[in-house]
């Protein structure tokens, strides 16, 4: 299986910032001694696809360092270094990348970034720049394999700026289950949308996630984008819902377990995580994209 990283993942993110920048070269190192992942470094994303997102307006001054001091404040991330623009065009770039790698056969790939579901068309929020998900939907549904997209985003926050961006698109299904009691506050409307309350543990979040993939039978799709943060853990910084890592992977086998009964192949982002200390955070990604090698299963 594929992943995608680069150095500037951790590194374009000033020490000084409160985010947990460290998280990306850890997992690296979780993931790299194994031999069924193929880590490899991604292009920029070509600024092309980056316009089918976002407006035109909005990517040329955040590539000409021209966002005011609230946009930035908005996105957070600070101090941002000089390398905050390759970082996102790298991030970006390295979904492209695993989208790719789908569009010629692979059944699964992930990039060890991205999932920056916050950011809407026109600014950036909550450490979300460009919107990679968004970004690669509109890439896939222009190609001839992927006429129809499903993203399943069970960060603990809601993928408010993928709903934002996709709104009015019928062939990108947008389904967002998340903690009612945290950011966003002013929630977008997905395609589906399932709040759970502050507080939920194992059981009754895969209880209704459950019930929330049963929802999705019907729906047509031909690739699958999964937006796997694990803000969702117990020990999470920012999130509320309380699930432990056994959690976790059980929400992730229901997923792949999903795709598969749709013979879908699985772009795999990573989305939040802020456990403090970081330790489960980078666990709870390494369960993930084991869980995720084991659907290298011909489709
Ligand atoms: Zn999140």
């Amino acid at each position: 299986m594929n992943i995608y990283y680069h150095s500037l993942y951790t590194e374009g993110i000033d020490p000084e910032s409160s985010f947990p920048r460290e998280r990306y070269r850890l997992i690296k190192k979780k993931l790299e001694g194994r031999d069924s992942f193929r880590i490899l470094e991604p292009q920029k994303a070509d600024i092309s696809h980056i316009y089918k997102a976002h407006s035109k307006e909005y990517v040329d001054r955040f590539l000409s360092y021209n966002l005011t001091e609230k946009e930035i404040r908005e996105i957070g991330l600070k101090p941002w270094t000089e390398n905050i623009i390759d970082r996102t065009l790298l991030i970006t770039g390295g979904s492209l990348s695993a989208l790719n790698d789908l569009l010629k056969g692979d059944p699964v790939s992930g990039n060890m970034a991205g999932g920056t579901h916050h950011a809407q068309q026109s600014k950036g929020s909550g450490f979300c720049i460009f919107n990679d998900l968004a970004i690669c939907a509109m890439k896939a549904i222009e190609s001839t394999e992927f006429k129809r997209v499903l993203i399943l985003d069970l960060d603990v926050h809601q993928g408010d700026g993928t709903a934002q961006i996709t709104r009015d698109i019928s062939s990108i299904f947008t389904f967002s289950m998340h903690c009612k009691q945290n950011y966003p506050f002013k929630k977008q409307v997905s395609d589906l949308d399932i709040e759970v309350e502050s507080g939920t543990k194992d059981q009754e979040y895969i209880a209704t996630l459950s019930k929330g993939l049963d929802k999705l039978k019907d729906v047509d799709c031909d690739v699958v984008f999964y937006q796997a943060g694990v803000d969702t853990l117990a020990a999470d910084r920012y999130g509320k819902l309380n699930l432990s890592i056994s959690g976790i992977k059980s929400r992730d086998e229901l997923v792949f377990a999903f795709a598969k009964e749709k013979k879908c192949p699985v772009l795999v982002l990573m989305g939040g995580g802020y456990s403090e200390p970081i330790d489960e955070t980078v666990e709870a990604f390494e369960s993930l994209f084991l869980t995720a090698k084991a659907y290298n299963y011909k489709l």
